[in-house]
Protein backbone atom coordinates (compact mmCIF):
# COMPACT_ATOMS: atom_id res chain seq x y z
CA UNK A 1 0.00 0.00 0.00
CA UNK A 2 2.69 2.04 0.46
CA UNK A 3 4.24 2.59 -3.13
CA UNK A 4 0.86 3.90 -4.64
CA UNK A 5 0.52 6.96 -1.54
CA UNK A 6 4.38 7.07 -2.66
CA UNK A 7 3.14 8.17 -5.94
CA UNK A 8 0.42 9.92 -4.90
CA UNK A 9 2.88 12.09 -2.72
CA UNK A 10 5.44 12.66 -5.23
CA UNK A 11 2.82 13.67 -8.11
CA UNK A 12 1.62 16.31 -5.76
CA UNK A 13 4.91 17.21 -4.63
CA UNK A 14 5.76 17.86 -8.73
CA UNK A 15 2.55 19.59 -9.03
CA UNK A 16 3.72 22.48 -6.21
CA UNK A 17 7.18 22.53 -7.61
CA UNK A 18 6.25 23.17 -10.41
CA UNK A 19 3.60 25.99 -9.77
CA UNK A 20 5.84 27.52 -7.65
CA UNK A 21 8.29 27.64 -10.72
CA UNK A 22 5.70 29.14 -13.18
CA UNK A 23 4.30 31.68 -10.47
CA UNK A 24 8.27 32.57 -9.51
CA UNK A 25 8.85 32.72 -13.64
CA UNK A 26 5.48 35.06 -14.11
CA UNK A 27 6.57 36.95 -11.39
CA UNK A 28 10.86 37.81 -13.02
CA UNK A 29 9.04 38.00 -16.46
CA UNK A 30 6.41 40.10 -16.20
CA UNK A 31 4.49 40.78 -18.16
CA UNK A 32 4.61 37.48 -19.90
CA UNK A 33 3.10 34.89 -21.93
CA UNK A 34 2.92 31.87 -21.57
CA UNK A 35 5.20 30.61 -24.42
CA UNK A 36 7.83 32.83 -22.36
CA UNK A 37 7.33 30.75 -19.00
CA UNK A 38 7.51 27.44 -20.60
CA UNK A 39 10.78 28.28 -22.42
CA UNK A 40 11.86 29.89 -19.24
CA UNK A 41 10.99 26.84 -16.60
CA UNK A 42 11.37 24.09 -19.67
CA UNK A 43 7.93 23.18 -18.51
CA UNK A 44 5.80 21.81 -21.89
CA UNK A 45 3.27 23.92 -23.35
CA UNK A 46 0.62 22.16 -21.98
CA UNK A 47 1.54 21.76 -18.76
CA UNK A 48 2.53 25.60 -18.55
CA UNK A 49 -1.41 26.58 -19.60
CA UNK A 50 -2.73 24.20 -16.73
CA UNK A 51 -0.69 25.27 -14.23
CA UNK A 52 -1.84 29.13 -15.49
CA UNK A 53 -5.41 28.43 -15.39
CA UNK A 54 -5.10 26.89 -11.85
CA UNK A 55 -3.27 29.86 -10.95
CA UNK A 56 -6.20 32.23 -12.31
CA UNK A 57 -8.79 30.21 -10.94
CA UNK A 58 -6.90 31.40 -7.46
CA UNK A 59 -6.93 34.87 -8.04
CA UNK A 60 -2.95 35.13 -8.51
CA UNK A 61 -3.21 36.20 -11.80
CA UNK A 62 -3.93 38.39 -14.10
CA UNK A 63 -4.41 37.62 -17.98
CA UNK A 64 -5.57 40.03 -20.28
CA UNK A 65 -5.33 40.39 -23.83
CA UNK A 66 -2.48 42.09 -26.18
CA UNK A 67 -4.05 44.85 -27.39
CA UNK A 68 -4.70 44.74 -31.03
CA UNK A 69 -2.61 41.78 -31.49
CA UNK A 70 -3.89 39.31 -33.93
CA UNK A 71 -2.97 35.43 -35.34
CA UNK A 72 -3.50 34.79 -38.72
CA UNK A 73 -6.24 32.03 -38.30
CA UNK A 74 -8.34 34.19 -35.93
CA UNK A 75 -7.48 32.03 -32.96
CA UNK A 76 -7.21 33.61 -29.78
CA UNK A 77 -4.30 36.25 -29.41
CA UNK A 78 -1.38 35.87 -26.81
CA UNK A 79 -2.69 37.05 -23.30
CA UNK A 80 -0.39 39.07 -21.28
CA UNK A 81 0.59 37.39 -17.69
CA UNK A 82 1.15 39.40 -14.66
CA UNK A 83 0.64 38.21 -10.93
CA UNK A 84 -2.30 39.78 -8.95
CA UNK A 85 -0.01 42.05 -6.55
CA UNK A 86 -3.70 42.85 -4.87
CA UNK A 87 -4.36 39.07 -4.31
CA UNK A 88 -3.07 38.68 -0.96
CA UNK A 89 -1.33 41.08 1.66
CA UNK A 90 1.37 40.48 4.48
CA UNK A 91 2.02 42.09 7.60
CA UNK A 92 5.42 43.11 7.89
CA UNK A 93 7.74 43.82 10.98
CA UNK A 94 10.97 44.93 11.67
CA UNK A 95 12.52 45.42 15.38
CA UNK A 96 15.31 47.12 15.48
CA UNK A 97 16.78 48.24 19.41
CA UNK A 98 15.61 51.61 18.71
CA UNK A 99 12.87 51.76 16.02
CA UNK A 100 10.05 50.06 14.99
CA UNK A 101 8.23 49.27 11.86
CA UNK A 102 5.43 47.86 10.44
CA UNK A 103 4.07 47.72 7.05
CA UNK A 104 1.02 46.04 5.04
CA UNK A 105 2.40 44.88 1.85
CA UNK A 106 0.92 43.25 -1.33
CA UNK A 107 2.28 39.60 -2.54
CA UNK A 108 5.02 41.44 -4.05
CA UNK A 109 6.07 43.00 -1.18
CA UNK A 110 5.04 46.98 -2.25
CA UNK A 111 4.08 48.42 0.95
CA UNK A 112 0.47 49.73 0.84
CA UNK A 113 0.46 50.83 4.50
CA UNK A 114 3.69 52.15 7.02
CA UNK A 115 4.76 52.58 10.06
CA UNK A 116 7.82 53.95 11.97
CA UNK A 117 7.97 55.27 15.66
CA UNK A 118 11.52 55.66 17.72
CA UNK A 119 11.16 53.42 20.74
CA UNK A 120 14.03 52.85 23.63
CA UNK A 121 15.97 49.87 23.64
CA UNK A 122 17.02 49.63 27.57
CA UNK A 123 13.16 49.68 28.25
CA UNK A 124 11.36 46.22 29.13
CA UNK A 125 9.90 44.32 26.50
CA UNK A 126 6.70 44.23 27.92
CA UNK A 127 5.87 48.41 26.24
CA UNK A 128 7.76 47.91 23.44
CA UNK A 129 5.69 44.88 22.45
CA UNK A 130 2.34 47.11 23.46
CA UNK A 131 3.71 49.25 20.75
CA UNK A 132 4.35 46.93 17.94
CA UNK A 133 0.97 45.37 18.71
CA UNK A 134 -0.80 49.05 18.29
CA UNK A 135 1.57 49.84 14.80
CA UNK A 136 -0.09 46.33 13.57
CA UNK A 137 -3.36 47.27 13.79
CA UNK A 138 -2.48 50.91 12.29
CA UNK A 139 -1.42 49.01 9.20
CA UNK A 140 -3.83 46.62 8.94
CA UNK A 141 -6.89 48.60 9.27
CA UNK A 142 -9.76 47.62 7.39
CA UNK A 143 -7.19 45.16 5.26
CA UNK A 144 -9.37 41.71 4.29
CA UNK A 145 -7.99 39.05 6.86
CA UNK A 146 -9.42 36.64 4.48
CA UNK A 147 -6.40 37.67 2.05
CA UNK A 148 -3.72 38.11 4.86
CA UNK A 149 -1.23 35.29 3.74
CA UNK A 150 0.55 35.97 8.01
CA UNK A 151 2.83 38.66 9.57
CA UNK A 152 6.67 38.02 8.95
CA UNK A 153 9.02 39.32 11.82
CA UNK A 154 12.48 40.66 11.90
CA UNK A 155 14.71 40.27 15.01
CA UNK A 156 17.91 41.54 16.21
CA UNK A 157 20.34 39.68 18.10
CA UNK A 158 20.54 35.77 18.93
CA UNK A 159 17.19 34.62 17.60
CA UNK A 160 15.26 30.77 17.83
CA UNK A 161 14.39 30.97 14.65
CA UNK A 162 12.16 27.84 15.42
CA UNK A 163 10.81 28.86 17.96
CA UNK A 164 10.58 32.07 17.52
CA UNK A 165 12.51 33.60 20.30
CA UNK A 166 14.40 36.47 20.91
CA UNK A 167 17.29 34.72 23.38
CA UNK A 168 19.06 37.92 23.98
CA UNK A 169 20.58 41.06 21.85
CA UNK A 170 23.32 43.04 23.35
CA UNK A 171 21.46 46.15 22.53
CA UNK A 172 18.25 45.17 24.01
CA UNK A 173 19.94 44.45 27.48
CA UNK A 174 16.14 43.81 29.22
CA UNK A 175 15.37 41.35 26.02
CA UNK A 176 16.09 37.41 27.12
CA UNK A 177 13.93 34.86 25.82
CA UNK A 178 10.93 36.37 25.16
CA UNK A 179 8.32 34.60 23.01
CA UNK A 180 7.68 37.49 20.97
CA UNK A 181 6.37 35.11 17.68
CA UNK A 182 3.76 33.23 20.10
CA UNK A 183 2.35 37.33 21.53
CA UNK A 184 2.26 37.95 17.97
CA UNK A 185 0.32 34.90 16.71
CA UNK A 186 -1.90 35.07 20.13
CA UNK A 187 -2.52 38.52 19.79
CA UNK A 188 -3.09 39.19 15.89
CA UNK A 189 -4.67 35.73 15.23
CA UNK A 190 -1.82 35.32 12.34
CA UNK A 191 0.56 33.00 11.43
CA UNK A 192 3.85 34.50 12.27
CA UNK A 193 7.56 33.92 10.06
CA UNK A 194 10.71 34.85 12.19
CA UNK A 195 14.08 35.54 10.57
CA UNK A 196 17.24 37.15 11.72
CA UNK A 197 17.14 41.19 10.37
CA UNK A 198 20.77 40.48 8.71
CA UNK A 199 19.10 37.54 7.01
CA UNK A 200 15.81 39.19 5.84
CA UNK A 201 18.13 42.10 4.00
CA UNK A 202 19.63 39.58 2.04
CA UNK A 203 16.71 38.11 1.38
CA UNK A 204 15.03 41.02 0.12
CA UNK A 205 17.90 41.86 -2.04
CA UNK A 206 17.79 38.26 -3.64
CA UNK A 207 13.98 38.62 -4.19
CA UNK A 208 14.20 42.32 -6.24
CA UNK A 209 16.79 40.10 -8.55
CA UNK A 210 14.98 36.91 -9.64
CA UNK A 211 16.85 36.69 -12.66
CA UNK A 212 20.72 36.96 -11.48
CA UNK A 213 20.34 33.97 -9.13
CA UNK A 214 24.11 33.04 -9.26
CA UNK A 215 25.89 35.74 -7.09
CA UNK A 216 27.51 35.44 -3.98
CA UNK A 217 26.87 38.57 -2.13
CA UNK A 218 27.82 40.18 0.85
CA UNK A 219 25.53 42.29 3.04
CA UNK A 220 26.65 44.57 5.80
CA UNK A 221 24.27 46.51 8.06
CA UNK A 222 25.01 48.94 10.17
CA UNK A 223 21.54 49.88 12.31
CA UNK A 224 22.00 50.03 15.89
CA UNK A 225 24.34 47.15 16.02
CA UNK A 226 26.54 46.04 12.81
CA UNK A 227 26.12 42.33 11.22
CA UNK A 228 26.67 40.88 7.91
CA UNK A 229 24.97 38.01 6.03
CA UNK A 230 26.81 35.85 3.02
CA UNK A 231 24.36 34.99 0.33
CA UNK A 232 25.45 32.33 -1.68
CA UNK A 233 23.70 31.09 -5.27
CA UNK A 234 20.28 32.14 -3.50
CA UNK A 235 20.77 30.81 -0.92
CA UNK A 236 21.02 32.85 2.79
CA UNK A 237 23.60 31.28 4.65
CA UNK A 238 22.33 30.65 8.38
CA UNK A 239 24.69 29.96 11.44
CA UNK A 240 24.47 27.07 14.42
CA UNK A 241 22.55 27.92 17.76
CA UNK A 242 20.88 31.24 16.03
CA UNK A 243 23.37 33.65 14.89
CA UNK A 244 26.05 34.55 12.71
CA UNK A 245 27.59 36.77 11.01
CA UNK A 246 28.48 38.74 14.22
CA UNK A 247 31.07 41.54 12.26
CA UNK A 248 30.13 44.31 14.90
CA UNK A 249 31.80 42.21 17.41
CA UNK A 250 35.30 41.41 15.60
CA UNK A 251 37.87 42.88 17.50
CA UNK A 252 39.63 45.73 15.41
CA UNK A 253 41.58 47.37 18.65
CA UNK A 254 43.13 44.81 21.17
CA UNK A 255 42.88 46.62 24.48
CA UNK A 256 39.99 48.93 22.91
CA UNK A 257 37.09 50.48 24.43
CA UNK A 258 34.97 47.61 26.61
CA UNK A 259 31.94 46.68 24.23
CA UNK A 260 28.17 46.05 25.08
CA UNK A 261 29.10 42.19 24.61
CA UNK A 262 31.54 41.93 27.23
CA UNK A 263 34.91 42.11 25.06
CA UNK A 264 37.22 44.52 24.06
CA UNK A 265 37.85 46.81 20.97
CA UNK A 266 35.10 45.07 18.95
CA UNK A 267 33.93 46.80 15.21
CA UNK A 268 30.99 48.49 17.01
CA UNK A 269 32.66 50.37 19.80
CA UNK A 270 33.68 52.41 16.92
CA UNK A 271 30.47 52.65 14.28
CA UNK A 272 27.54 51.13 16.54
CA UNK A 273 24.71 53.90 16.75
CA UNK A 274 25.86 54.24 20.70
CA UNK A 275 29.49 54.70 18.78
CA UNK A 276 28.64 57.65 16.63
CA UNK A 277 26.28 59.37 19.31
CA UNK A 278 28.86 59.23 21.82
CA UNK A 279 31.70 60.73 18.93
CA UNK A 280 29.16 63.43 17.95
CA UNK A 281 28.75 64.38 21.77
CA UNK A 282 32.61 64.51 22.60
CA UNK A 283 32.81 67.05 19.20
CA UNK A 284 29.94 69.36 20.75
CA UNK A 285 31.79 69.34 24.17
CA UNK A 286 34.55 70.87 22.26
CA UNK A 287 32.06 73.29 21.01
CA UNK A 288 32.36 71.99 17.38
CA UNK A 289 29.16 70.56 15.68
CA UNK A 290 27.37 73.46 15.52
CA UNK A 291 24.17 72.59 13.18
CA UNK A 292 23.99 69.42 15.22
CA UNK A 293 23.89 71.66 18.06
CA UNK A 294 21.21 73.57 16.14
CA UNK A 295 19.45 70.56 15.10
CA UNK A 296 19.40 69.48 19.07
CA UNK A 297 18.20 72.70 19.72
CA UNK A 298 15.13 72.50 17.74
CA UNK A 299 13.85 69.40 19.36
CA UNK A 300 15.92 66.57 17.00
CA UNK A 301 16.80 63.58 19.10
CA UNK A 302 20.62 62.68 18.52
CA UNK A 303 20.68 59.40 16.04
CA UNK A 304 23.08 58.54 13.69
CA UNK A 305 20.52 58.95 11.01
CA UNK A 306 20.39 63.14 12.23
CA UNK A 307 24.96 63.39 11.78
CA UNK A 308 24.39 61.23 8.56
CA UNK A 309 21.76 63.56 7.44
CA UNK A 310 23.89 66.76 7.98
CA UNK A 311 27.09 65.16 6.57
CA UNK A 312 24.96 65.00 3.32
CA UNK A 313 24.35 68.19 3.48
CA UNK A 314 27.65 69.35 3.54
CA UNK A 315 28.51 69.77 7.56
CA UNK A 316 31.81 69.75 7.56
CA UNK A 317 31.68 68.09 11.40
CA UNK A 318 29.27 65.53 10.54
CA UNK A 319 31.14 64.30 7.69
CA UNK A 320 34.25 63.73 9.67
CA UNK A 321 32.42 61.47 11.55
CA UNK A 322 30.86 59.73 8.48
CA UNK A 323 34.39 58.86 6.58
CA UNK A 324 35.65 57.74 10.17
CA UNK A 325 32.60 55.60 10.11
CA UNK A 326 32.87 54.54 7.05
CA UNK A 327 36.73 53.39 7.15
CA UNK A 328 36.22 51.29 9.44
CA UNK A 329 33.39 49.79 7.81
CA UNK A 330 35.70 49.51 4.51
CA UNK A 331 37.91 48.06 6.62
CA UNK A 332 35.76 45.22 8.22
CA UNK A 333 34.52 44.83 4.49
CA UNK A 334 37.75 44.49 3.11
CA UNK A 335 38.68 41.37 5.34
CA UNK A 336 35.53 39.76 4.55
CA UNK A 337 35.64 40.05 0.57
CA UNK A 338 39.33 38.68 1.11
CA UNK A 339 37.76 35.78 2.63
CA UNK A 340 34.65 35.01 0.53
CA UNK A 341 34.68 36.95 -3.07
CA UNK A 342 32.02 38.27 -3.35
CA UNK A 343 30.25 39.43 -6.85
CA UNK A 344 28.49 42.38 -4.68
CA UNK A 345 29.10 44.00 -1.13
CA UNK A 346 25.83 45.57 -0.10
CA UNK A 347 25.61 48.02 2.50
CA UNK A 348 22.26 48.56 4.18
CA UNK A 349 20.71 50.67 7.20
CA UNK A 350 20.98 54.20 8.77
CA UNK A 351 24.21 54.69 6.35
CA UNK A 352 21.79 54.99 3.78
CA UNK A 353 21.10 58.92 4.81
CA UNK A 354 24.60 59.71 3.76
CA UNK A 355 25.15 57.33 1.05
CA UNK A 356 27.69 59.15 -1.19
CA UNK A 357 29.93 59.62 1.66
CA UNK A 358 30.16 56.24 3.15
CA UNK A 359 30.19 54.50 -0.28
CA UNK A 360 33.11 56.81 -1.66
CA UNK A 361 35.23 55.81 1.38
CA UNK A 362 34.25 52.75 1.87
CA UNK A 363 35.05 51.81 -1.68
CA UNK A 364 39.10 53.57 -1.06
CA UNK A 365 39.51 51.29 1.89
CA UNK A 366 38.80 48.10 0.19
CA UNK A 367 40.61 49.60 -3.10
CA UNK A 368 43.86 49.70 -0.24
CA UNK A 369 42.76 46.90 1.89
CA UNK A 370 41.43 43.86 0.02
CA UNK A 371 43.55 41.50 -2.73
CA UNK A 372 43.10 42.19 -6.11
CA UNK A 373 41.81 39.05 -7.57
CA UNK A 374 39.54 39.29 -4.70
CA UNK A 375 38.17 42.20 -5.72
CA UNK A 376 38.57 41.60 -9.67
CA UNK A 377 34.44 41.26 -10.61
CA UNK A 378 33.43 43.43 -7.13
CA UNK A 379 30.35 45.81 -6.73
CA UNK A 380 29.56 47.68 -3.93
CA UNK A 381 26.34 49.34 -3.60
CA UNK A 382 23.95 50.35 -1.03
CA UNK A 383 20.69 48.11 -0.62
CA UNK A 384 17.93 48.56 -2.66
CA UNK A 385 14.94 48.98 0.08
CA UNK A 386 17.57 51.13 2.39
CA UNK A 387 17.25 51.00 6.07
CA UNK A 388 13.56 49.34 4.91
CA UNK A 389 15.59 46.46 3.57
CA UNK A 390 14.79 43.94 6.58
CA UNK A 391 11.43 44.92 7.00
CA UNK A 392 10.60 44.22 3.45
CA UNK A 393 12.72 40.79 3.87
CA UNK A 394 10.52 39.83 6.32
CA UNK A 395 7.71 40.11 4.16
CA UNK A 396 9.81 38.15 1.57
CA UNK A 397 9.87 35.13 4.39
CA UNK A 398 5.74 35.06 3.86
CA UNK A 399 5.16 35.56 0.84
CA UNK A 400 8.62 33.42 -0.74
CA UNK A 401 6.22 30.41 0.20
CA UNK A 402 3.46 30.86 -2.44
CA UNK A 403 6.29 31.77 -5.40
CA UNK A 404 9.41 29.52 -5.09
CA UNK A 405 11.15 26.94 -2.84
CA UNK A 406 12.41 28.51 0.01
CA UNK A 407 15.76 30.54 0.06
CA UNK A 408 15.94 31.12 3.60
CA UNK A 409 14.69 28.53 5.86
CA UNK A 410 15.31 27.96 9.36
CA UNK A 411 14.40 24.19 9.75
CA UNK A 412 16.37 22.12 12.05
CA UNK A 413 19.47 24.95 11.66
CA UNK A 414 19.48 24.72 15.03
CA UNK A 415 19.28 21.12 15.95
ZN1 LIG B 1 31.42 43.33 20.99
Amino acid sequence: MSRPEHQIGNSQLISAVNSRLVLQAIRALQPTYRAEVARHTRLTPATVTGIVNGLLDHDLLTATPEYGATTPRGGRPPQILNVNAGARYVLAVDLEPDVLRVALTDLLVNIIEFREQAVDRFAEPDGTCRTLLRLCTEVLGEASTTKLLGAGLSLPGVVDTTEGILLSSTNMPRWHNVPIRALLEQRLSLPVKVGRSTHLAALHEEWIRPLEPDRIVLLISLRTGIGMCLMTHGEVYVGGLGFDGEIGHTVVEIDGSPCECGNRGCLETFVSASAVCERAEAMMRLRRGRALLACLDQGEILRPELVYRLAKRGDADCAEIVRDVGRYIGIAAANMINLFAPHEVVLCGSIDTADEIILDVVKRQVEAHSLPKSRERLTIRLAEAKEKAPLLGAAVLVAQEIFELPKLTYAASHA
